[in-house]
């Protein structure tokens, strides 16, 4: 079951630079990068809210936190395609290639991102197990999402199901659904940010990963 953001996509520079832009114009306010990073597999309104009622010290009404979700997902398209994070298509192809299965467990929303997935991993995904904001459960760090993962790929037990996360709330969302949860660190956090979370092990490129994926198997075995 793969994460998303920071997984799949290389989104998280862009989903930070635009979360810096939409607080700084919309709010007149420096929005720690840190804080992007911390809370990334949270949805972005429950992200947004929490920023207001951190920083602002007040309650944000559902809609200025939907206006500000809809500006801000529009100032990440208006930059265009999203890039695939390296390795990432080779590490899902050696999955496939294991006879796996591959899901998408996101806290994403996000419609276009949601479609680069298919464009950029064509066939290698069961689109309709995709499990996303969309659908309406508790998002990470609750193990929600995971858990409807397993349920959407035809009801998998946990200890045969293996989590891909690049983030400490997803992490803990992977753990507590039961699963073995890599860690994938392609961001600034330090290793012991997703440690601290729960990951059996840490890696540091989705290269690395397609690598291990080949001999994953025997090792769990
Ligand atoms: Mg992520």
């Amino acid at each position: 079951m793969f994460d998303m953001d920071g997984v799949l996509l290389d989104s998280m520079p862009r989903h930070a630079a635009c979360w810096s832009i939409r607080f700084r114009e919309d709010y007149g306010f420096e929005i720690p990068v840190s804080e992007v990073y911390a809370n990334e597999g949270r949805s972005s309104r429950d992200f947004i809210a929490s920023i207001i009622r951190k920083y602002f010290n007040r309650e944000a009404p559902q809609e200025e936190v939907d206006a500000m979700y809809r500006r801000k997902c529009a100032t990440v398209d208006s930059r265009g395609g999203m890039p695939p994070m390296p390795g990432a298509l080779e590490a899902v192809k050696a999955v496939r290639a294991q006879g796996m299965e591959a899901v998408v467990v996101t806290g994403s929303g996000h419609t276009k991102l949601l479609n680069f997935i298919k464009e950029a991993y064509p066939g290698l995904f069961h689109t309709d197990w995709m499990v996303c904001a969309n659908d309406g459960i508790r998002c990470k760090p609750n193990p929600d999402p995971y858990l409807a993962g397993l349920r959407n790929a035809g009801g998998i037990d946990p200890s045969e199901a293996i989590v891909i996360e690049n983030a400490p709330l997803g992490v803990q969302a992977g753990k507590a659904a039961g699963c073995y949860v890599i860690a994938v660190n392609t961001g600034p956090l330090p290793d012991a940010a997703l440690f601290e979370a729960g990951a059996d092990v840490v890696l540091h490129s989705m290269f690395e990963l397609a690598e291990m994926i080949c001999t994953l198997r025997e090792s769990l075995a």
